[in-house]
């Protein structure tokens, strides 16, 4: 199963072991890189959920990473966290300015880390879902403001869970989310009282879809995925 996929580009060892050991103790699968360009190439290649970027790096700078990342528009939008020592406090506001999502002041404890990753992952989520008021997907219409959902020009009736994991699919067409990574997008980290199946919501949002119920397709071994043509 996929989990969030987190990069963390910093060129002190320590600190770079301390934060993979503690990411993926916490379930991320996580890459690193010790030098700014480096780490650069392997967001580009790896697309990322999340970056973690140390400022002053071989190479490239993390401010100039930062910059090219906003530049581009595959990562336009990439969750990036900047890592700062106390003296280059002016440098996170410029990273701040240059788009980053957050900073993290050195040192700091595994805990801070943690619920910095997970306040930015979740922030992302959010914003993926308002980037767009509507989602239109053939005859299936997503009206977000509304939480309305239309398919054929008759509306259907989700639940608050049933709507939300529609809109993380079909707002990727083609990409498949593992059963995990749906819970987080749909649950988050807000104390909701949803079953934590995945495949019973997915079923019964499957028979609303009636027809149509194509639309979610099975990635067999991984979870599911919103069908790429209609
Ligand atoms: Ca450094």
């Amino acid at each position: 199963m996929s989990k969030p996929l987190i990069v963390v580009v910093e060129d002190e060892t320590d600190i770079q072991d301390i934060i993979a050991y503690n990411l993926k103790r916490e379930g991320y699968d996580v890459l690193t890189a010790s030098r700014g360009d480096q780490g650069l190439s392997l967001i580009q290649a790896k697309n990322p959920d999340l970056v973690i970027l140390d400022i002053m790096l071989p190479g490239v700078d993390g401010l100039t990473i930062c910059q090219q990342l906003r530049a581009e528009t595959k990562t336009k939008a990439l969750p990036i966290i900047i890592l700062s020592a106390k003296e280059e406090e002016s440098d996170v506001v410029i990273g701040l300015g240059l788009g980053a999502d957050d900073y993290i002041p050195k040192p700091f404890s595994p805990r801070e880390l943690l619920a910095r990753v997970k306040a930015v992952l979740r922030r992302s989520t959010a914003r993926e879902s308002q980037q767009q008021d509507q989602i239109r997907r053939g005859d299936l219409i997503i009206d977000i403001d509304r939480h309305q959902v239309s398919l054929q020009g008759t509306p259907l009736k989700l639940t608050a869970t049933e709507f939300k994991l529609l809109m993380v699919l079909a707002s990727h067409p083609g990409r498949a989310f593992s059963r995990e990574q749906l819970l987080n997008r749909v649950v988050g980290d807000a104390v909701v009282v949803v079953d934590r199946n995945i495949d019973v919501h997915i079923r019964s949002v499957r028979k609303k879809l009636g027809t149509q119920t194509g639309l979610i397709e099975t990635v067999r071994g991984v979870g599911y995925r919103f069908a790429d043509q209609i």
